[in-house]
């Protein structure tokens, strides 16, 4: 990578964006139908048309590859010599029915991979990704003279299920010999957040945990309840896995680490008078260092173990994974340099130094799986009067986060500042020195 390429001070990101961004109502158009036609993880297909569509429209320069791991794609423009940095926006939507009461709210319904029909809303605003990242695409394509080097734009499927990232990387997103993505320097991506809209925020080091699921099968022996002593009851047991579980947070993780572990079902049984065969527990852990996933981990399986033991459990408990996200550990030199393009652009809106969250993503396994840095930020989607008010009233805790069915961010100045910024953070690598 070039030392002499990217710029950090504000008059190149000031002339760029007041001299190429494009009039956003087009993409404020998108935007709304874009949430009310958001489609659930895998099946975004549509979507995915949608927005090959918009980026060929956009110039035939964009190098635009479809069907990577599912309905993934990039666009990838050329532009002279110098760094080459990816941008990346997740798509899909999650089974949620939407409440917020607006007039574009999604009324979608889907058939799901589960053979079950569901609700369907961007209830985690993928929809202020895609708009974003089309619109920065749109104004980097405009101002090519004033950078130079080469931008992937990657629109990734799956997010909301921790296997799109995955799925285009194992399906040869990177392969010379499949889609042939050139590789990036750095790899860059941002989140709409409960933040006021108009903020920004990111931080070096840890910024997401990661978040390990699984579905846990305890095997007793079923009977007549009442011959308890002719049977090896799985609800005994797998109510003792459950008090025991409690006790890796509380007992062995120290007081200033992060990490949570949550029982999120406890299936066994259909009635009073049977004592049932198997029970099943669903857990989902959450953690912030290497270190301590695994510890965890490791604990969680003693602790099955030991009590499959204790119960006389006649074999093992069947331990299958569901879904695991990685790590989000931003890069500290990537997070120096867009914290001072941020703070230079967005002024005291930024906040260079957030708190970890104990939110998961898999965006980092687009660059980790090339062993290349990364930054992820957010930015926020709040009405401000709104939330100022909520806090006023001291019901910050009822503002709506992300997934829950009343999330509705202001579609402005959100998607101006979602465009911004990845437009500042590419340039922040690819930018010429004013
Ligand atoms: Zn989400
Ligand atoms: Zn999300």
């Amino acid at each position: 990578m070039s030392e002499t390429s990217g710029a950090t001070d504000s008059a190149l990101f000031d002339s760029v964006i007041k001299e190429y961004r494009p009039d956003l109502r087009p993409y404020e158009e998108l935007y709304k139908h874009c949430h009310a036609n958001g489609e659930l993880s895998t099946q975004e297909k549509e979507t995915a048309a949608l927005i090959t569509e918009r980026l060929k429209k956009l110039s035939s320069d964009l190098d635009v590859r479809t069907s990577i791991g599912g309905h993934g794609q990039i666009a990838i423009l050329k532009n002279g010599s110098g760094p080459t940095i990816l941008l990346r926006a997740d798509i899909d939507a999650l089974p949620v029915q939407e409440k917020t009461g607006l007039d574009y709210a999604s009324k979608k319904t889907m058939l799901d991979t589960d053979g079950l029909t569901k609700p369907v809303m961007h209830a985690c605003g993928h929809d202020f990704h895609i708009t974003s990242l089309l619109g920065a695409a749109e104004t980097l394509i405009a101002a090519r003279s004033k950078w130079s080097g080469t931008i992937i734009f990657l629109f990734q499927p799956a997010e909301e299920r921790g296997c799109g990232a995955s799925a285009m990387v194992d399906d040869g997103l990177y392969a010379k010999d499949k889609h042939a993505c050139p590789i990036p320097d750095v790899v860059l991506g941002q989140h709409v957040f409960p933040l006021k809209a108009g903020q920004t925020a990111t931080r070096a080091g840890s910024i997401m945990s990661a978040a390990d699921s699984f579905k846990i099968t305890i095997y007793g022996s079923g009977g007549h309840g009442s011959m308890p002593h002719k049977t090896i009851d799985p609800v005994v047991i797998a109510s003792h896995i459950v008090v025991r579980l409690q006790t890796i947070v509380s007992r062995e993780v120290p007081p200033d680490e992060t990490a949570v572990v949550t029982v999120g079902a406890l299936q066994a049984g259909s009635t009073e008078n049977v004592i049932a065969d198997e029970a099943v527990i669903k857990i989902n852990i959450r953690s912030v260092s290497t270190e301590w996933r695994k510890r965890i981990l490791d604990s969680v399986k003693r602790i099955i173990k030991a009590e499959c033991l204790a119960g006389r459990s006649p074999k093992d408990a069947l331990i299958e994974p569901t879904s695991s996200f990685p790590l989000t550990v931003n890069d500290e030199k990537v997070v120096g340099k867009i914290n001072k393009s941020f703070s230079a652009y967005f002024g005291d809106a930024h906040d260079p130094d957030a708190k970890n969250v104990l939110g998961s993503e898999d965006f980092s396994l687009l660059a980790s799986s090339i062993d290349r840095p990364y930054c992820f930020w957010f930015f926020g989607g709040h009405d401000v009067e709104y939330y100022d008010g909520m806090v006023k009233k001291g019901e910050e805790h009822s503002i709506p986060v992300n997934h829950s069915p009343f999330f509705a961010p202001a579609l402005q100045p959100t998607l101006t500042v979602g465009v911004d910024a990845m437009v500042v953070a590419a340039l922040t690598y690819v930018g010429k020195k004013e």
